[in-house]
């Protein structure tokens, strides 16, 4: 049941948080982000089965095997971008498109890769359906990037792997930064990178998670 202006409460009188509640406590506190998490109803970008669990802080099964990422994971690795708006993103791993419309609201263009046309098309009928009109959805292989777009201000990449694909730190801007999951021995490292006189740069740890692989190659 939903009060108008309160919260959201459970069959049993127990308060259910909404989405912008349970980003706020895991520790996001940007105005544009959590307003951009309001602005953009989960539930439109998964299959209807899902939408119960849409409000819900939990991964949802997109298909092919894919998740979509919990809503605190997705919103702390787009905090650590700091987008101001004027930013070109370069996102890998499109899956439903909820992180790309996050990311359309708090930057001046998208250009999101995903391997499987499907999802592609999944992504950009929701983004259509969401009025998201900066973004553009690309098939192909992301740890490629995108070098017709080069150079991205942003990079965010939705999948791991044991290292950052060269193509990715070549096509982020001087001065850029990255966010990714690195693949290691316990869990998936979402990792924040700046891009300093040509190089890569660790600036520190988001959280652990886990993630899908980044499939590279054919
Ligand atoms: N950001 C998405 C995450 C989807 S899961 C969301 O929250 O909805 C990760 C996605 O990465 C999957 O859709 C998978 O197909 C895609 N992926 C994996 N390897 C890829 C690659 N090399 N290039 C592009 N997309 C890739």
């Amino acid at each position: 049941m939903r009060r108008r202006g309160g919260p959201v409460v459970g069959g049993e009188g127990t308060a259910i948080r909404t989405l912008v509640e349970i980003v706020q406590q895991a520790g996001v506190t940007d105005p544009r982000l959590l307003e951009a998490v309001r602005a953009t109803p989960r539930g439109h970008f998964v299959s209807p089965e899902f939408a119960l669990r849409a409000d819900r802080d939990e991964p949802i099964p997109i298909g092919h095997d894919q998740p979509t990422s919990q809503p605190s994971l997705v919103a702390r690795m787009i905090d650590g971008l700091q987008l101001s708006g004027t930013e070109v993103v370069l996102e890998i791993g499109t899956g439903c498109g909820y992180m790309t419309a996050l990311l359309a609201r708090l930057a001046r263009r998208v250009y999101s890769v995903e391997r499987h046309a499907d999802l592609a098309e999944l992504a950009r009928a929701n983004l259509e359906s969401s009025d998201v009109t900066n973004a553009e959805i690309v098939v192909g292989d992301g740890s490629l990037g995108l070098p017709s777009h080069a150079p991205f201000d942003a990079v965010i990449v939705s999948a791991t792997a044991a290292e950052v694909p060269g193509p990715l730190v070549e096509q982020l801007a001087e001065g850029g930064r990255l966010v990714m999951p690195i693949h290691a021995r316990e869990a998936d490292l979402v990792t924040l990178f700046v891009k300093r006189h040509g190089r890569l740069q660790r600036q520190r740890l988001l959280l652990p998670a886990c993630f899908v692989p980044l499939v590279q190659g054919p």
